[in-house]
């Protein structure tokens, strides 16, 4: 492919003109976002309703108009979520299984369209929106096969083996809140969202207010797939408004987004005696050992650092190498990120597209530019591209990055990593927990042993040996989520569903009380029960 980088010596970006039509969104995609907009819920005054118009984001022309929503539409959506939500819970496990499962078949099928929604809306390139849509794949199917397990009754030992009988019972929460972000729109409206519904919820959503046309899209794949409308209602909106009603009034948040935000929607759950997980920022480091393959890691970082333009948050922000190979990993990585593709593209050509706002184009060029005003070198990138788009930014690394720079402890959420030579794995190790977050990490090292012993030395959620983050965040049947700042609780696995139920034992006491059978006066009861009481200590521990 042809340099066309106007000034760059080494980054690819696409040849303007050669792409057509995949430069742009497909003509439908408008006409589908026109239809998605027209909220039921929100016919009732359209005269007095505000609108924003987003703009697609390769080109930064506009996209569509959304009505905004008010916490007074929240506050509606809720009660009908509550009013819906009860023939829900009676439903049968499997029944509701049985949405989700048709719900994956739904996205598989219109797995195109979504794609081009996402980019549209995000300006991600086209293998970043497809992880989307495989993430509400596998999500969908995963919970469809395991809720009714999960969800079933479970006997646990009683008080008194054989006269008392326990069980553990699971109750759908009511209406699940969730507060979704703008850099992963689809699944993160979606897959959340899945579980609390097969736990027996109803779901209010709000999307990040420059994404809300991903999670409207998912909604109509629920309703096709069988979902009674009232179960996932979608209300587009800002943070203070909407996302303060949804707090105000729902029975158990799921929040993904800023460790700030985050920190405000746990004390406001808290006040309120609600449930509360988030998912929140990282500052995540991969480490890097001598007996490493070198080009696996060069390979690899691509996605680890620069999937949807860095702006992920178990992306990849800081790299930890020891000092023997640091020079040869240095020299592989920048020709590597130096060869990558950049530019608008609605195929898989491009293997980075655009940041989503000026906000983050703003915050990654004031990252770089202070790192390198403090004496950092950048290996590769470094600059924004504004011949490839209004938001493009170069994939970048940057190396002898010192303290005091903003991006040394700082998420930068963008394109940009760092990398520092160390002198042994133990130092990778302390540096990269010397962090108040704990969300992700990745390591490379000379056998799966070696990293698995690493792994177990991170304070970190997630771990992936020999990977950056897909192996972590794909094993769906594993709990995911942060230590420290980035998060409270987990998704996916058994925790992911179990969060959005409330626990029951219920427990029934058969053939005597613990107040002794009625032809025992209360001094023989007690002359029987001191010696049982003893006897309990050879009980075996449960
Ligand atoms: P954000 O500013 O916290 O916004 C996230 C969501 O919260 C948006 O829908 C936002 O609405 C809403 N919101 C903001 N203020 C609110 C308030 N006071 N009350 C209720 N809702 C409020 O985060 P962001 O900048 O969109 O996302 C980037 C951050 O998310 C990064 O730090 C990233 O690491 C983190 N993230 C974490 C994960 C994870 O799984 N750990 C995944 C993705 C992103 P508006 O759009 O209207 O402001």
């Amino acid at each position: 492919m042809p340099d066309v980088a106007s000034g760059s010596t080494f980054l690819r970006g696409l040849p303007a003109g050669s792409l057509g039509c995949m430069t742009r969104p497909a003509p439908e995609v408008y006409d589908r976002l026109r239809a998605l907009v027209a909220i039921p819920e929100f016919r009732a005054d359209p005269s007095s309703r505000e609108s924003a118009v987003l703009n697609e984001v390769f080109t930064g022309e506009p996209l569509a108009e959304i009505p905004v929503g008010t916490a007074a539409d929240v506050e509606t959506a809720v009660e009908r979520a509550r009013a819906a939500q009860v023939a829900w819970a009676e439903r049968s496990a499997k029944d509701r299984a049985a949405v989700l499962s048709r719900f994956a078949t739904q996205v598989m099928r219109g797995r195109e369209e979504l794609m081009d929604i996402v980019q549209a809306e995000t300006g991600k390139n086209r293998a970043s929106a497809q992880e989307e849509v495989l993430d509400c794949l596998i999500t969908g199917r995963h919970y469809a096969g395991t809720a009714p397990g999960l969800l079933a009754p479970k006997r646990v030992q009683g008080m008194l083996p054989g006269l008392t009988k326990a069980v553990v019972r699971r109750h759908p929460k009511g209406v699940v809140g969730v507060i979704a972000p703008w850099n992963y729109p689809l699944n993160l409206a979606a897959t959340d969202a899945l579980a609390a519904l097969a736990a027996g919820n109803a779901v209010v959503i709000k999307p990040a207010s420059i994404t809300p046309f991903c999670a409207l899209a998912a909604a109509e794949m629920l309703y096709r797939a069988g979902l009674p409308r009232d179960l996932f209602q979608v209300v587009p909106g800002p943070g203070g408004a909407v996302g303060g009603a949804i707090v105000d009034n729902v029975d158990y948040l799921m929040f993904t987004g800023s460790t700030e935000t985050g920190r405000t929607l746990g004390r406001r759950c808290g006040e309120r005696l609600i449930g509360f997980s988030a998912e929140l920022g990282g500052k995540n480091a991969m480490i890097v050992t001598d007996g490493a393959d070198l080009d696996e890691v060069a390979e690899v970082a691509t996605r680890a650092f620069f999937s949807n333009s860095g702006q992920l948050c178990i992306s990849m922000e800081r790299v930890y190498v020891e000092k023997s190979v640091a020079s040869q990993l240095i020299e592989t990585l920048t020709a590597r990120i130096g060869a990558m593709s950049l530019g608008p593209s609605y195929d898989f050509d491009a293997e980075m597209g655009s940041l989503i706002s000026q906000d983050q184009l703003d915050t990654v060029t004031a990252h770089v530019d202070d790192a390198v005003a403090k004496g950092a070198r950048v290996l590769a990138g470094g600059r924004p591209r504004p011949d490839l788009g209004p938001l493009f930014y170069e994939p970048t690394l940057l190396a002898d990055v010192p303290e005091d720079a903003t991006c040394f402890g700082e998420e930068t959420f963008g394109p940009v990593v760092s990398i520092y030579p160390v002198d042994s794995v133990d130092e990778a190790v302390e540096k990269a927990n010397d962090t108040e977050y704990g969300l992700n990490s990745s390591v490379f090292a000379g056998s799966d042993a070696e990293g698995e012993a690493i792994a177990a030395r991170l304070r970190t959620g997630t771990v992936n040996v020999g990977e950056g983050y897909v192996a972590g965040w794909g094993s769906i049947a594993g709990p995911m989520g942060g230590m420290g700042a980035s998060g409270v609780g987990r998704r996916h696995g058994e925790e992911g569903l179990l969060k959005y139920t409330e626990a029951q034992t219920v427990a029934t006491q058969r053939v005597m009380h613990f107040g002794g059978p009625s032809f025992l006066s209360r001094d023989r009861w007690q002359s029987v029960l001191a010696p049982a009481t003893d006897a309990m200590r050879f009980l075996p521990g449960r």
